[in-house]
């Protein structure tokens, strides 16, 4: 790797050159099935030739002119996400952690504005929300903090999918004004909440006046099955983060916010210099169309569900096999041991999948996956597992 680059990444020793839909091509001319999606970034899949027409026609016609004027394809892009998400308003921000950012910035506007003085955030234990000072506070995991202390006041750590722990907060501290969290946790290793617990969280929030932030940034965008994951426990929550998938690979990211916190900002309270510029909103708009018209959750639902039963009916007994869960074309497998070797030989075979907290292989192919592609996907995984000594 080059001496150019700051040392942040362990990453694979593999280059990629191009792609097209769920497939990548390296430097060496090897093909790979891509069951990673750049992260959950590339949900269409890589090339979509909509998706680059649409680059291409707006590189050649406008790419920024700053939010010192309107921005057309900016209202159109929050008028999608504020349909799709039943939310009121949205801001336009370039990644996951700026939206996040903005969530955050709202939670505390509207505590202050209530009277708090020092308005307080619950965030949960394992969970992930970007790598800025304010989004690496809001998480329990010490290797992402060590050394980057003193961390960001005004937060609770609570335990994730434990409603009594927040009912406790909530009576403990008059000042809390927002609880934070993922839908589905992503980066922890896909961990899905057990039913009814955000149906909790909501009557809580209700309740005492909270407002209720969903982070779906790795969840959203049809990803689980739906437009975003928290429409699987039919609750509505008042703030909700987007971004990964959001524009296919072009960086961009949304909060989109209800009722008091929607109008929460007035000018000069937030910005950005490049948010929500015609290139990645145009390109956004484009994408929903196309998830749209595709019926992108449907097939996310079905391959899917398709895939995770095959995952259990090929692995249930192993015993090196801890779980197998997940929604949608968002399925971890998590072993008793290191799963890195499975990763390893999966490249070498051609399949590229990711692995986190070592012992979790975590799955995120695109939306767009068919059948004969899933299939490969689960052959070569399954038999990985079972062989792994
Ligand atoms: C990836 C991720 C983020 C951070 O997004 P960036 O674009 O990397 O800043 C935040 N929250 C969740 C749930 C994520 O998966």
């Amino acid at each position: 790797m080059s001496k150019y680059l700051m040392n942040t990444y362990a990453r694979l020793p593999v280059a990629f050159t191009h792609g097209e839909g769920a497939w990548l091509w390296d430097t060496e001319g090897r093909k790979y099935l891509d069951a990673v999606s750049g992260l959950g970034v590339t949900s269409l899949g890589h090339s979509q030739p909509e998706v680059a027409a649409v680059i291409a026609d707006q590189a050649a016609t406008l790419l920024h002119t700053a939010n010192l004027a309107g921005i057309p394809w900016q209202e159109k892009l929050a008028e999608k996400l504020c349909k799709h998400s039943r939310m009121d308003k949205a801001f336009i921000a370039n990644t996951g952690a700026e939206a996040v950012e903005c969530a955050l910035k709202i939670a505390r506007l509207c505590g202050h504005q209530r009277g708090f003085e020092k308005p307080l955030i619950a965030v949960t234990n394992g969970a992930f929300h970007g790598r800025t000072l304010a989004t690496i506070s809001a998480t329990d995991n010490i290797k992402i903090q060590q050394g980057f202390e003193p961390m960001v006041a005004g937060y609770i750590h609570l335990p994730y999918a434990d409603s009594d722990a927040f009912e406790k907060a909530i009576e403990e501290n008059p000042e809390l004004v927002a609880i934070l969290l993922e839908p589905i946790q992503g980066e922890t290793g896909v961990v899905v909440p057990p039913a009814g617990y955000f149906k909790n969280l909501r009557k809580l929030c209700d309740q005492h006046n909270i407002l209720l932030i969903c982070d779906e940034i790795q969840a959203g965008m049809n990803r689980t099955g739906k437009w975003f994951a928290h429409q699987h426990d039919d609750i509505l929550p008042d703030i909700i983060t987007v971004a990964k998938a959001l524009a296919n690979g072009i960086p961009i990211g949304a909060c989109l916010a209800r009722g008091e916190a929607a109008t929460a900002f007035v000018p000069g309270n937030h910005g950005s210099t490049f948010g929500g510029n015609p290139l990645s909103c145009r390109t956004a708009c484009t994408v929903i169309d196309i998830m749209e018209r595709d019926n992108i959750g449907d097939n996310a639902a079905d391959i899917g569900n398709w895939l995770q039963q095959g995952f259990k009916e090929k692995l249930a007994t192993d015993p090196k096999v801890v779980d197998i869960r997940g929604r949608g074309l968002m399925l971890a497998i998590e072993l008793d041991r290191s799963a890195i070797p499975v990763r390893d030989t999966a490249l070498a075979e051609g399949v590229l999948i990711n692995v986190t907290h070592e012992k979790i292989i975590r799955l995120l192919p695109p939306l767009i996956l068919n059948r004969q592609e899933a299939e490969k996907l689960l052959e070569t995984v399954s038999r990985l597992v079972s062989d792994l000594e």
